[in-house]
């Protein structure tokens, strides 16, 4: 979901033009009228891989983009909040899950559309969840159950296979040092 194009000023409502402004090296969008330097920059999206036990929630989403299909609970970051608890409330709406935030676990830049994502495992106290409005679904899931073919994004993806391939190796285990998982996803690589 890509910024949209900026047409006027926010502070005065004036027209802004696409310029590169003194001691600058980037196109920005100045107002004609007050000069304000309208900066743009990229989006936090802030989620979580939920565990009971030996399975994974999931949300199958009710919203577009990619409705119907599954994903890890996560949404962008609002103001005022950190990391962690921005992926912690979107756990709550999406999954209705009050989850135990762990340590960050994978780091994506995904550029072509604005965002960096981040996942920190969480494990749920009780197994209890509910479908919230963005969600068509909610369910636990196996690692040999996991819809691969029906993930809704590459950083899901992503982030699932890191974290069945660690879990695997024996690098998730409790009291251990969790070693962040990281890349860049382009255009290409985007479903
Ligand atoms: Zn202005």
């Amino acid at each position: 979901m890509k910024s949209f194009p900026m047409h006027y000023c926010s502070k005065c409502g004036s027209t802004v033009t696409l310029r590169i402004p003194a001691d600058d090296t980037r196109e920005r969008h100045v107002c004609n009228g007050c000069a304000t330097v309208h900066y743009l920059n990229p989006r936090n999206v802030v989620g979580t891989i939920p565990v009971w036990g030996e399975q994974v929630l999931l949300c199958r989403r009710a919203i577009q983009p990619r409705h119907g299909f599954w994903t890890l609970p996560a949404g962008f970051m609002e103001i005022g909040e950190s990391t962690t608890h921005g992926a912690a409330r979107e756990t709550l709406e999406e999954a209705g899950a009050h989850v135990e935030i762990g340590p960050l676990f994978s780091l994506i830049n995904v550029p072509h559309v604005e965002q960096v994502h981040l996942f920190y495992l969480a494990s749920l106290p009780t197994p209890e969840f509910s479908a919230g409005e963005e969600s068509l679904e909610v369910a636990l899931f196996y690692e040999h159950e996991i819809p691969w073919s029906e993930l809704a994004f590459p950083t899901t993806k992503q982030t699932l296979q890191w974290f069945f391939a660690d879990r695997s190796a024996g690098l998730l285990k409790a009291g251990t040092e969790i070693a962040v998982r990281s890349r860049d996803i382009l255009p290409a690589e985007s479903i």
